[in-house]
């Protein structure tokens, strides 16, 4: 069982509550950036490039709490930066679970191991640990050597003292979808509860814009991946949302639905774009032009993009809209392996060399992400 029964009624009861309210945009995991600073500088990232004066800045716990109430969203998912660098991390993590909020900490995990005693094992805690493959891959994605191994020992070491762990891995283009599915055996077999997936997005300020993928080659990966899967490969993510990377759904980009607060505020529409911020979270939910974003906008920011944090709350939406929506969830979780004789025959496609992705090139214009489709 990827997540825990408790979790799940508590996110599912939520949902329902909104529903029967008629709330048309309702949180379900709020993005709390307490920080922007990193130990990392991965060639994907869009968030460590902001000046030496807002790397600095911290949210205190106050501003995070504050965030989280106002919010109301029954998850919280501390990324960043780096969390485990701020200097009250620790009593960030216990007002939230005072809170009773399913904390989602996203760590590169440096520091794990280090900052472990900071924490106790919860069921409201997660440790989600950033490792984007196997060994070889996962150091090229965080340019550093050693980093999969640093990682790998502390979840080793997180599960050891009872703590909840999941991956969170990002897939840039020339993926090797063997190799990502040997990295799933890998991490199932160190005991994790769950794999989370995401295609990375095109930030303007990342410094590798070369591996971004488009939709097209989006969804051919992930049904490369994600087809004939194996038993025991356990995904902490929506059954729909798989669906949908692997391009056998649809669905438009919720981004009210993982709301993003940092040390700016409110980030204007979702956690990749800042279109402006706002003060407080229903400001946001009133004053953002919503119809300006997502596939169908035409926005050319939003033609490719398929994360995670802008339609995984859309595929929790379906399964909660209709008969339909939640037979087809039951049945994506209990029986469905996705068998595909096509999707074997792409694992074993020549897969495009990947140069190290540390290539520091200038950002491609925005305009030239129009949605690809071969
Ligand atoms: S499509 Fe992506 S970039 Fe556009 S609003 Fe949604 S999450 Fe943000």
């Amino acid at each position: 069982m990827p997540v825990p029964v408790s979790q799940m009624w508590t996110v599912s009861s939520y949902v329902l509550r909104q529903k029967l309210a008629g709330r048309k945009q309702y949180p379900l995991v709020l993005m709390l950036e307490p920080l922007f600073r990193c130990n990392l500088a991965c060639a994907g990232c869009g968030k460590i490039q902001y000046p030496a004066h807002i790397l600095k800045k911290d949210l205190s716990p106050e501003e995070c709490f504050r965030a989280v109430d106002e919010c109301g969203a029954p998850m919280v998912s501390i990324p960043g930066g780096e969390p485990l660098m701020h200097p009250q991390i620790g009593e960030i993590i216990e007002g939230l679970v005072a809170r009773k909020k399913y904390i989602y900490l996203c760590t590169n995990a440096l520091l794990l191991k280090e900052k472990i005693h900071l924490f106790k094992p919860s069921k409201y805690l997660t440790f989600s640990v950033h490792l984007d493959g196997q060994r070889e891959e996962h150091d090229l994605a965080v340019c550093r050597e050693g980093g999969y191994d640093i990682a790998v020992d502390a979840v080793k070491e997180a599960l050891r003292r009872g703590f909840r762990v999941t991956t969170n891995t990002t897939l840039f283009d020339g993926a090797n979808p063997k190799s990502v599915r040997a990295f799933f055996d890998e991490m199932m077999d160190l005991g994790v509860e769950g794999m989370m997936l995401s295609p990375g997005y095109s930030y303007d300020k990342a410094p590798d814009q070369k591996h971004f993928l488009g939709r097209a080659r989006t969804r051919r990966m992930f049904r490369a991946i994600l087809s004939n899967r194996k038993k025991n490969w356990q995904f902490n993510l929506s059954p729909l949302f798989l669906e949908f990377l692997m391009g056998k759904r649809t669905y438009p980009c919720t981004p009210w639905g993982m709301p993003t607060y940092n040390v700016f505020g409110w980030q204007k529409p979702c956690y990749l774009l800042q279109d402006g911020y706002a003060e407080t979270f229903a400001e946001l939910l009133a004053t953002t032009e919503w119809s300006n974003y997502g596939t169908e906008s035409g926005n050319p920011a939003c033609a490719n993009c398929m994360v995670h944090s802008g339609y995984e709350a859309s595929a929790v939406n379906a399964t909660f809209s209709s008969l339909g929506g939640f037979l087809a969830t039951v049945k994506a979780t209990l029986f469905t392996r996705y068998r595909d004789e096509e999707a074997l025959r792409l694992l074993d496609e020549p897969q495009a060399p990947v140069n190290p992705l540390v290539q520091i090139a200038p950002p491609l214009r925005r305009e030239s992400l129009q949605e690809t489709r071969v």
